[in-house]
């Protein structure tokens, strides 16, 4: 890691005079109603391991921005940064700072209601143990996940058992489509989704002022048990009004906005309006950098402005699943007003552009948002970035072809790179020119003509430095979280390389996922890792039978591709397939090969054994650590 160069020290002081560092009206918000925490919010697990400890992030103590790190970011990293339990107002309160997003808990008639159990169980404990501290024991009586993301369900089990949403003993309230979502982030584009997760969170950096210093949201995600329990109340209607141990509480269900499946909730004897992640103190992401389906702008705008004129006259508070909550109705007014024009500004825009036949990489250099916008600070790109959101906007409503005939048929990077190389003189010359820019802080092209040189040839080393000192600067510069970890980590593995994969990893699917996992989007799964030249030659009818569960399901693999419906071949079936849900668990958290679990007994045959060998051995493995800074 080298320091900041004279370009990006300059360039993060302009930053610092051109906004109004003297406004505490955030950090006065984010400290308001602290009740207690534990010493720097550490959490250990069983075993002793860490599993969060925010001590990691003394740095920010300091309240001036080092050289290297983006003072607006900075400012946002140290409001983050406060931990514990919080009274939003009688009879609410949330944990912040014990995970990457808030849990949020009510008080009901016998006992409480808890929105969004954070990532893993051992955060989730804590934070109920920290509310039981300080208000004593009381019995959880209702969940309520607000959207499909893995940073507000993954800790349920640590603050209930299965058996007690079961047995309906605790109601599990989630908005329609949950489960499905929930499940498919992590199954068909789970393996890529996670390798370019670590470049969104950085949980691979080191923390401090030449790395991480957040994620946008909140501090990296703990390490520890991510649990998953089915909700046993789903909500379908538009809006739906719900007494949950007392407490009143209207849904207000928001589709295909910051996930698939999300909600808002209105609390009116609390006068409180709970914006699930709709509306954070950032701009948000409309494509996070990790990759997922483009987000609607639109209807996000939209459910925004409903959620205002449904709840604005009866609430005090706004509260959300991350960051601190506003006060005073006025306030919240705005807030609100301005989120939800900072969607539509986006989405306008981007659309009126388009309309002029301007491609993805030109409108992002011709929107920047209004100066009343910019200048508040809950609009600022912390975890999204314009560019970015423009062009996933782009992306959702024209796909991932800019129109353009020359890029119907590009060649492929590495080709690209290496001629692009040759035409420009050979390595050499490309390489003292791109110095000569660096020098001059040119820094966006010397990524992209540093990246060329690469990729033609990954074995040059000074070009890797210097691609590296260049991602490094960017990093330093950037004012969006996620962008700062992205430029920080590919520094890191254009020095070091990426990452060796655990042992036995194949990007591994949690087992609690699996356990839930529907039995169609298995197969789906098992689909996308035939490698289709291996099976192209290959015509098999195969059942797959569950052990314990209901009903046939017959799997057909012809032309290299493999389907899956319900039901039987009947006597066309080659052969049939049993096995167990826990079978399946071991096989596909541990990542072990099909192949190897049909040869050990996990999984059973009747009839055709050899078809089964023949559909096992067409399955791909995955490197879930795979290049991505280089070819
Ligand atoms: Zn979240």
């Amino acid at each position: 890691m080298k320091p900041a160069s004279t370009h990006t020290c300059c360039l993060n002081r302009a930053v610092f005079s051109s906004l109004d560092f003297t406004d505490r009206a955030s950090f006065e918000d984010a400290g308001r109603g602290l009740v207690g925490s534990i010493p720097d919010a550490r959490i250990v697990n069983d075993k002793g391991a860490v599993v969060w400890d925010m001590s990691a992030y003394a740095f920010l103590e300091q309240e001036e921005a080092p050289d290297s790190v983006n003072p607006s970011l900075w400012r946002h990293a140290r409001l983050n940064r406060l931990h514990g339990l919080f009274k939003v107002t009688d009879g609410m309160y949330q944990v912040r700072g014990f995970d990457l997003a808030n849990i949020t808990i009510i008080e009901g008639d016998s006992g409480i209601v808890v929105i969004d159990p954070l990532t893993v169980t051992e955060a989730a404990r804590a934070a109920l143990a920290l509310y039981h501290e300080h208000r004593g024991h009381r019995p959880v009586r209702a969940v309520i996940y607000s959207h499909s993301h893995v940073d507000h369900y993954g800790g349920v089990e640590g603050v209930i058992t299965p058996e007690q949403a079961a047995s309906g003993e605790v109601l599990v309230f989630a908005p329609d489509g949950f489960m499905a979502q929930a499940i498919s982030e992590n199954i068909l584009a789970g393996v890529p989704m996670r390798r370019r997760s670590l470049f969104q969170f950085g949980p691979t950096l080191e923390r401090g002022p030449l790395g991480n210093v957040d994620s946008g949201l909140g501090k990296v995600g703990g390490r520890g048990n991510v649990s998953l329990i089915a909700p046993n109340r789903i909500i379908r209607e538009a809006t739906e009004r719900h007494f949950i141990d007392g407490i009143e509480i209207v849904f207000q269900l928001t589709p295909e906005t910051e996930a698939p499946a999300e909600m808002n909730f209105f609390f009116p004897r609390h006068r409180v309006l709970n914006l699930a992640e709709n509306g954070c103190h950032t701009m948000h992401n409309l494509c996070p950098i990790r990759g997922a389906k483009t987000r609607d702008s639109l209807a996000w705008s939209k459910y925004l402005d409903e959620a205002l004129d449904a709840f604005i006259e009866g609430t005090d508070v706004c509260i959300a699943q991350h960051h601190w909550p506003t006060w005073g109705r006025e306030n919240v007014r705005r807030f609100i007003e301005e989120q939800r024009d900072m969607y539509r500004f986006l989405h306008d825009q981007t659309l009126r552009l388009m309309s002029h036949g301007h491609t993805p990489n030109e409108i992002a250099e011709l929107v920047s948002m209004p100066a009343s916008l910019g200048a508040r600070w809950h609009a600022r790109p912390y975890y999204g970035a314009v560019a970015h959101n423009v062009r996933a906007i782009y992306a959702h409503y024209l796909g991932p072809y800019d129109g353009n005939p020359v890029n119907l048929n590009p060649l492929s990077p590495q080709d690209e790179s290496r001629r692009y190389i040759d035409y420009m003189g050979g390595a050499d010359a490309v390489l003292s020119k791109a110095r000569r820019d660096f020098e001059a802080g040119d820094y966006r092209w010397v990524a992209q003509i540093t990246h060329h040189l690469v990729f033609a040839d990954p074995g040059n080393v000074a070009a890797r430095e210097l691609a590296a000192d260049t991602l490094e600067q960017l990093g330093y510069q950037s004012e969006s979280s996620t962008w700062r970890n992205a430029y920080l980590l590919g520094a890191k593995e254009l020095r070091v390389g990426a990452p060796k994969p655990p042992p036995g990893a194949q990007g591994g699917v949690s087992p609690k996922v699996v356990a839930m996992l529907p039995m169609p989007m298995f197969f789906d799964y098992l689909a996308i890792r035939v490698i289709g030249e291996r099976a192209q030659g290959l015509s098999l009818r195969i059942d797959w039978l569950m052990r314990g569960e209901d009903g046939h399901h017959r799997l057909t693999l012809s032309n290299g591709a493999l389907s899956h419906a319900r039901g039987s071949h009947g006597a066309r079936a080659q052969a049939t397939v049993s096995m167990d849900r826990r079978a399946l668990a071991a096989i596909m958290s541990s990542g072990r090969h099909f192949s190897e679990a049909l040869a050990e007994g996990l999984i059973a045959v009747q009839g055709d054994r050899a078809s089964v060998e023949a559909l096992f051995g067409t399955l791909d493995q995955f490197n879930p650590m795979f290049n991505i800074l280089e070819p």
